[in-house]
C-alpha cells in the first residue's frame, strides 16, 4: 500500500542531466521506494531564456535508461498535475498576491539600470549592495506607496517585480537531514524576487508553492540549494505551511577532490559525466554518454548510489532492490563525494560478469558480422565463455577474440625478439608435425597429446608453446591456446604456422 511519502526530482530543462543530477533522482527514487511512497518528476521550466527543448526528453530518457522511473510526472499524470511549472502560472500569481495582501511581499519598480548604478556605488565604497531590510525603504517600491498610488502605478503599466519582504532580525534554524541545523539570521538575506516582470515566478516561489501543492514530504536535492534553505523556510512560515523534511546531497567532486565535477570534465577524464550522449546544437559540441560507451545502466546506478552514501559496511555491490531496502538519509555523507573513473570501470566489470552468456550471444554475433565474418551460435558461445573474463563490455569481446577469425597481420616485436632465435625453425617443424598428426582436433585431445609430447621431449614447455601462441595470435596474450587452435581448425592452424615462418624469415 502506498504511504504518504512523496518526493520529487525537479530538474530545470536547461541542458542534459549530468551524473550529479541523476544521483539526486536516484536517491529520491530509492527513498520513495523504500517507504512505499511516490516519486514525482516535476519540470521546472519557468526560466524561458535558458530553456532547451531537447533537455526534457533527455532527462526522462536518462532516468528510464538507468532504471529510475518516476511514478507521477509528464506523460504519467497523477492527481497533482500539471507537472510543468510553465503550465501552473496562475497558482504562482495567486500565492504572490496573497503575500502582498498580507504585507509579506511588495512590488518593486526599480529598473535594472538603477540597481546597477547602486551596485557600482556600493562597490566603490568597498561594500556590497543588497536589496533588503536596510535598503528597501529608500528604493523604488510599493512599501512607501499608499493603495491609490500603487493602483495608479500598476494601471500605468509600470514594469515591476514582486520581492519577498524578509523579516528583520529573525533567527532561522533550518533542519537538514544530512547536515543537522543550519542557522542563519534573516538580516544576512536579501529580498529575493518571487515574481518576475515577464509574468513568471522565480525558482524560489514556484518551488515552494509546488512542493506544498504536490504534498511533497521530503525535499532531497543537491547541496548547491543549501544557501536557499533559509529563504525557503521563511517562505513556508510566511504562508503558514508545514515544511517538508530537507536533505541536501553532497557535491560531486573531481577525482583529485578539488572542485565540483563539471560537464567538461568528461573529456578531460576520458570517461563521460553524462548518462547519455548529448549533442549541443548551439555550440556544436558532443558530450560523451555512458550508454553509448557500453556501460551498463545497472553498473552506473550502483556506482552513483555509492557516491555519497554507504550502507554502514564495506559492501559495494548492491542490486536495486537491496539499495531500496538499505537506503537511508542518515547514511548520506556530508563531505563532497569524489568521482572516481576507475570505480566506474570496476562496477562495469562486476556487472558484465553477471550477464548470462546467452544474452551476449546475439550482440557478439552482430559484432563479428560487422567485421565481415560469420560465426554460428555454438562457436560463438564457446568463444565468449573462453574470453569473457577479459572483457568489460560487448565491444571488448571482439577485441579479445579477433584472432579466432583472422590470422595475425603482424607479430609483436618484443615477443618476436624473445622467441625468434636459436633452433626456432626446428621447433616449428615439430609443432607442425604434432598438429598434423592429430586425428581428433578437439581442444581436450590436442591439449592432452601436445602436452604429453612436450613432457617427454627435450624441450621446455615455453619453447614449444610460445612460438605456437605467437603463430596463432600474433602476440603473447589471449585465452587458452588449445581452444583457439581447436576453434580455427587444423588447416588454419597449420596455415598460420607457415605464415609466421614466411613473414619472419
Ligand atoms: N529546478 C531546481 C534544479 O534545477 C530544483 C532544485 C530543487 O530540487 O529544489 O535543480
Amino acid at each position: 500500500m502506498a504511504s504518504d511519502v512523496r518526493v520529487r526530482f525537479a530538474p530545470s530543462p536547461t541542458g542534459p542531466l549530468h551524473i550529479g543530477g541523476l544521483r539526486t533522482a536516484l536517491y529520491n527514487y530509492l527513498f520513495a521506494k523504500k517507504h512505499q511512497g511516490t516519486f514525482v518528476l516535476r519540470i521546472e521550466d519557468t526560466d524561458q531564456k535558458r530553456y532547451v527543448t531537447e533537455a526534457e526528453k533527455y532527462i526522462i530518457d536518462a532516468m528510464n535508461w538507468c532504471g529510475i522511473p518516476y511514478d507521477e510526472g509528464p506523460l504519467k499524470e497523477g492527481d497533482f498535475g500539471p507537472y510543468y511549472q510553465s503550465q501552473r502560472r496562475e497558482s504562482y500569481a495567486k500565492y504572490a498576491d496573497q503575500l502582498i495582501k498580507e504585507g509579506k511581499a511588495y512590488y518593486a519598480f526599480d529598473t535594472a539600470e538603477e540597481l546597477e548604478t547602486l551596485r557600482k556605488e556600493y562597490e566603490a565604497k568597498g561594500d556590497i549592495f543588497k536589496y533588503g531590510p536596510i535598503t528597501r525603504n529608500e528604493l523604488n517600491n510599493s512599501l512607501h506607496l499608499d493603495e491609490e498610488e500603487l493602483k495608479t502605478k500598476l494601471a500605468e503599466g509600470s514594469n515591476y517585480v514582486i520581492r519577498f519582504k524578509t523579516p528583520i532580525n529573525r533567527q532561522i534554524n533550518a533542519k537538514d537531514e544530512v547536515r543537522g541545523y543550519v542557522q542563519v539570521n534573516s538580516d544576512e538575506l536579501d529580498d529575493k524576487i518571487l515574481f518576475k516582470s515577464d509574468g513568471m515566478p522565480t525558482y524560489h516561489l514556484a518551488n515552494i508553492v509546488d512542493d506544498h501543492l504536490m504534498k511533497i514530504t521530503h525535499v532531497i536535492r543537491g547541496e548547491e540549494w543549501l544557501p536557499s534553505l533559509a529563504l525557503h523556510v521563511l517562505l513556508y512560515d510566511a504562508f503558514g505551511w508545514e515544511k517538508p523534511v530537507f536533505a541536501h546531497l553532497p557535491l560531486l567532486l573531481r577525482p583529485n577532490g578539488k572542485g565540483k565535477l563539471s560537464k567538461r570534465d568528461g573529456e578531460k577524464l576520458g570517461i563521460p559525466v553524462f548518462p547519455l550522449e548529448w549533442n549541443n546544437a548551439a555550440s556544436n559540441e558532443t558530450f560523451r554518454g555512458y550508454r553509448e560507451e557500453g556501460i551498463l545502466p545497472e553498473a552506473l546506478l550502483n556506482m552513483l548510489a555509492m557516491l555519497g552514501w554507504n550502507a554502514g559496511d564495506d559492501q559495494e555491490l548492491f542490486t536495486k532492490d537491496e539499495l531500496i531496502e538499505k537506503f537511508s538519509l542518515d547514511r548520506v555523507h556530508k563531505a563532497g563525494a569524489v568521482f572516481d573513473p576507475d570505480k566506474v570501470k570496476w562496477f562495469q566489470h562486476e556487472y558484465f560478469k553477471k550477464i548470462p552468456t546467452d544474452h551476449l550471444l546475439q550482440p557478439y554475433i552482430d559484432s563479428v558480422e560487422e567485421k565481415g565474418y560469420a560465426v554460428d551460435y555454438k562457436t560463438a558461445r564457446s568463444i565468449i565463455e573462453e574470453i569473457r573474463e577479459r572483457a568489460d563490455q560487448v565491444k571488448d569481446l571482439w577485441e579479445q577474440s579477433d584472432f579466432y577469425f583472422q590470422a595475425p597481420q603482424n607479430y609483436d616485436a618484443k615477443a618476436v625478439k624473445k622467441i625468434w632465435k636459436g633452433d626456432i625453425r626446428e621447433r616449428l617443424d615439430k609443432i607442425r608435425g604434432l598438429v598434423k598428426e592429430q586425428e581428433d582436433f578437439s581442444r581436450d585431445n590436442i591439449k592432452h597429446n601436445i602436452k604429453s609430447w612436450i613432457e617427454q621431449s627435450e624441450y621446455g614447455f615455453g619453447k614449444i608453446m610460445q612460438p605456437f601462441r605467437l603463430a596463432l595470435v600474433g602476440e603473447m596474450k589471449g585465452p587458452g591456446i588449445f581452444h583457439i587452435a581447436a576453434t580455427i581448425g587444423k588447416e588454419e592452424t597449420l596455415k598460420r604456422i607457415d605464415q609466421m615462418e614466411e613473414m619472419l624469415s
